[in-house]
């Protein structure tokens, strides 16, 4: 700004100095001076120019611009060039003191008047269509009119008109400058003088004014001293006679476009103006901008004469080409951008314009897409599009990922970038579309497959798992396999040595019985021996069906009242001897009373559970005592048998209850046995509802321990009271009539070898049929001893007939079958009591005492 005044400053201080000049040489060259000042006023209306420009933006600011615009006024007040200032109605706004004096007014009898009042009626319409023009923007334009002077005589006047357009646009006021032409011819010849008094202040204007003859080459008979920094030529290298002609510094292409504009001009009368390139001195290219005009008069050589000024727009022509390039860029960049891209109005969605790509995309013409909505697209509804629209003018978000419909109604997946754009001071959206439905469908399979990949994991790792167990599953059985080959080759070693101990006793001895010399004595022992060889054998047999029943599941069970303490007591009985012989103290204990130590609860299968356990603590202690009994806890009774014995290892302890284990493995085990004794035992005390353990403590002894469930019944009493009334029929006196139905000869002996002592009188029978008709004849037969399986007519058969005339009479069957379900079969149809053959003649005499309590037993032999 400052350096603007400066210049501004000077050039008036020039004008003030070529001004005095002026006044000075009044007298002697003011008739020259109208044509002269042609040049001076377009330096004049270009420091116009500039000073509005400044005025408009100092205006107010400070006082050095009134100082300015006094100045300026002054000099526009005295210089002798008519001036006029009208405003946009053509009215005079300002006039100069020369203009006064032109014309012969006074100050007051023109302000604010028409200017077409002083102007030749003829020629007011010609003034006219001249304002029109300058009104439509022509900021510089002559025209030649008659004035009509305050005495009414007429001056011709050359107005140079430049018009000044305000902010909004609109023509704002008219500058003039009016050329007396009256005198044009007089004033040619002082050209030179005149030139050389304007030249310091064409000097001051950045380009070159310059005047030309009307010819190819443009010959200069005039050009200001701007020349040398607008072409590098000074201005006598460049006018006539000088080193080069303008014409050539023009560029080739331009020169015949320049040429016939300028003739065009010619023809209408018109200013010309154009731009086009130069090449300076230095070889550099310039753009240049001229105006020019062709003057009414001709030269000596009667040459049209052109005048004009030339200046150096290099500068706006590389900002407008920098321009130009960077908008074409930018429109290249849109348009053939191989991304799809949209601009759109954010207030209402429209589609303002669209690049190829989204025209290949959408499958819609740039037309159709044109007049189209972004709702027309995105399938969202126009509510969420608004949102999200405003999300990305406010530029809270910028991606988004859409669904948009293309011309042939296709849905696609879309990622969007949405950023805001500012043109012509209003905001739109430029968007940028990527299809990415591919990604996202194979984004979607990656994440079903994944899923897949997970199930498939997890059943893998259930399989692994699975694996990993029956593997250790398989160990396990491995180890059983192996643990059970080794069991096996012990098994078949001891139950080899189990048989062939006792079978060797039984044959051996059997043969040496056979010597006809052998005393009483040693027959008896041999005898001996052969019996308790058969004993042992039988003990492994009858072991070795009990599990194959249980194996099996045919055993079952049998529950009736019993009387623990009863059968207690026949136990220590029945081991008493045989503990002492070994030099061992066998003790009893019992907690109930006879009344209350009844349990519900299979008899035979809880006695031979206590037999097996007392009979291992004989066979396993050699020296210290065996304690039997039972405690009560709470619902079951609890048996233990404890011993002094050779106790068993911590390892051991839970394998003994299996079948055909032992607790020493060793082939040196001196014990007779075959492992079944505890395994059979378990799966009693199981079955009668209780369990089996055991404590012990190897080298101190072992205490077995087994409950069953104890229910105290009142009813038991009858139960006890009734068998006592039964046995109680007969008097003690009385021994019984018993009746023995035996095919066999041998079994036949046998049972009268052990009853005849014990009985009043034996019957036989050795069928059903007569058994039957000998218990018709004796009705005092007290008991009778029935085989099954007998010719004629069997057991059952028989049974049932004498049943049917002697209920009451207690019929035992006796068979060599011990197979299970016999006992229960007997039983159930009719027979009172079973025995099973080898019969034993204690548990022979203690069955017909249950049901006859006769003196036979205390009578007769021994237990
Ligand atoms: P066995 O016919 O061999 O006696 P069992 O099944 O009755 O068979 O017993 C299994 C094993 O338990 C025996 O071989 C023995 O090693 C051990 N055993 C049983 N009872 C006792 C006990 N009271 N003291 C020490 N060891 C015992």
């Amino acid at each position: 700004m400052k350096s603007t005044y400066n210049q501004l400053v000077s050039r008036i201080k020039l004008l003030e100095t070529e001004l005095e000049r002026y006044k000075k040489g009044e007298q002697l060259q003011k008739e020259n001076l109208n044509d002269d000042f042609v040049v001076l006023k377009k330096a004049h209306r270009s420091i116009l120019r500039e000073y509005n420009s400044i005025i408009k933006e100092l205006a107010g600011k400070n006082t050095l611009i009134y100082e300015a615009e006094k100045k300026t006024r002054n000099i526009f007040q005295n210089i002798p060039i008519a001036f006029q200032t009208l405003d946009k109605e053509g009215k005079i706004v300002d006039i100069n003191n020369y203009w006064l004096a032109l014309l012969g007014y006074e100050r007051n009898d023109v302000a604010g008047k028409p200017f077409i009042n002083f102007i030749q009626p003829e020629y007011i319409h010609s003034f006219e269509e001249h304002f029109q023009l300058l009104k439509k923007k022509v900021e510089f334009s002559q025209v030649q009119l008659p004035l009509i002077c305050s005495n009414d005589s007429v001056i011709h006047v050359l107005c140079y008109s430049y018009t000044i357009f305000n902010e909004e646009d609109s023509l704002y006021q008219i500058h003039f400058t009016l050329n007396n032409i009256e005198n044009k011819n007089k004033s040619t010849e002082s050209l030179t003088e005149s030139e050389c008094k304007l030249e310091p202040l064409l000097s001051n204007l950045p380009g070159m004014a310059y005047r030309c003859i009307n010819k190819k080459g443009w010959p200069l008979e005039f050009v200001s001293e701007g020349c040398l920094d607008l072409t590098g030529y000074t201005k006598e290298e460049l006018c006539i006679n000088g080193i080069i002609e303008y014409g050539e510094l023009i560029h080739p292409d331009d020169r015949d476009f320049i040429w016939s504009e300028v003739q065009k001009a010619y023809q209408g009368k018109k200013q010309f103006e154009f731009e086009y390139r130069i090449t300076t001195r230095q070889g550099i290219q310039k753009w240049v901008w001229e105006r020019g005009t062709f003057l009414d008069k001709k030269n000596s050589s009667n040459d049209n004469i052109l005048e004009g000024f030339i200046t150096d727009i290099t500068q706006r022509k590389n900002t407008e080409y920098t321009l130009k390039e960077s908008e074409e860029h930018y429109k290249a960049m849109f348009y053939h951008n191989k991304s799809v891209m949209l601009l759109i109005d954010p207030s209402d969605g429209k589609i303002i314009d669209a690049n190829e790509s989204a025209i290949k995309y959408y499958g819609y013409s740039l037309k159709q897409l044109i007049t189209m909505n972004i709702d027309d697209i995105n399938i969202l509804s126009s509510e969420e599009i608004r949102k999200e629209m405003k999300k990305a003018v406010s530029e809270e978000r910028n991606f988004f990922q859409f669904k948009h419909k293309l011309a042939d109604g296709q849905l696609r997946d879309v990622q969007v970038y949405s950023g805001k754009i500012i043109m012509h001071s209003k905001e739109f959206l430029y968007s940028i579309i990527h299809d990415n439905t591919n990604e996202r469908l194979n984004e979607k399979k990656l994440i079903e497959q994944n899923e897949e990949y997970q199930t498939m994991n997890e059943t893998l790792q259930e399989s692994l798992e699975r694996i990993k167990k029956i593997n250790e599953e398989l160990e396990i059985s491995k180890e059983k396999a192996e643990e059970s080959d080794r069991l096996k080759s012990v098994f078949l070693a001891n139950m080899s040595h189990e048989i062939r101990t006792p079978m060797n006793g039984i044959m051996g001895f059997a043969s040496l019985l056979k010597r006809p010399e052998l005393s009483g004595e040693k027959q008896k022992q041999y005898i001996r021996i052969i019996e308790n060889s058969g004993k042992r054998m039988l003990n492994t047999l009858n072991d070795l069906i009990d599990i194959s029943k249980i194996e099996a599941g045919q055993v079952t069970i049998n529950n009736e009242h019993t009387n623990i303490n009863v059968q207690l007591r026949n136990l220590f009985d029945f081991f008493f001897r045989e503990a002492n012989e070994k030099g061992l103290c066998l003790t009893l204990q019992k907690k109930l009373s006879t009344e209350d130590s009844i349990l519900y609860t299979d008899k035979e299968k809880l006695y031979a559970v206590l037999t097996n356990l007392i009979k291992n603590s004989i066979k396993y202690t050699k020296k210290g005592g065996i304690d039997v009994g039972y405690n009560v806890v709470g619902q079951t009774i609890e048996f233990f048998v404890k011993d002094t014995g050779i106790g068993i290892s911590k390892e051991r302890q839970k394998a003994i209850f299996d079948r055909f284990v032992q607790a020493d493995l060793s082939p040196s085990n001196q014990y007779e046995g075959v492992g079944l004794g505890l395994a059979i035992s378990k799966a009693y005390v199981e079955m009668l509802g209780g369990k089996i353990w055991l404590e012990s403590t190897e080298g101190q002894g072992s205490t077995f321990y087994f409950s069953v469930p104890y229910h105290h019944e009142e009813e038991h009493e009858t139960d006890w009271d009734s068998i006592n009334k039964s046995a109680n029929r007969h008097s003690p006196e009385k021994k019984p009539i018993i009746l023995i139905v035996e095919d066999d000869e041998i079994a036949n002996f046998y049972l009268t070898e052990i009853l005849k002592d014990r009985s009043d009188k034996l019957l036989f029978s050795n069928n059903g049929k007569d058994a039957v008709k000998i218990c018709k004849e004796n009705n005092n037969i007290d008991i009778v001893l029935m085989d099954i399986k007998m010719p004629v007519m069997d057991g059952y058969a028989a049974t049932k007939e004498i049943k049917s005339f002697r209920p009451e009479l207690p019929i035992v069957a006796q068979t060599a079958f011990a197979m299970t379900g016999d006992k229960e079969k007997a039983l159930n149809f009719g027979f009172d009591g079973f025995i099973t053959k080898p019969i034993k003649e204690v548990e022979l005499l203690k069955l017909i005492k249950s049901f006859i309590n006769g003196p036979m037993l205390t009578n007769g032999g021994h237990a």
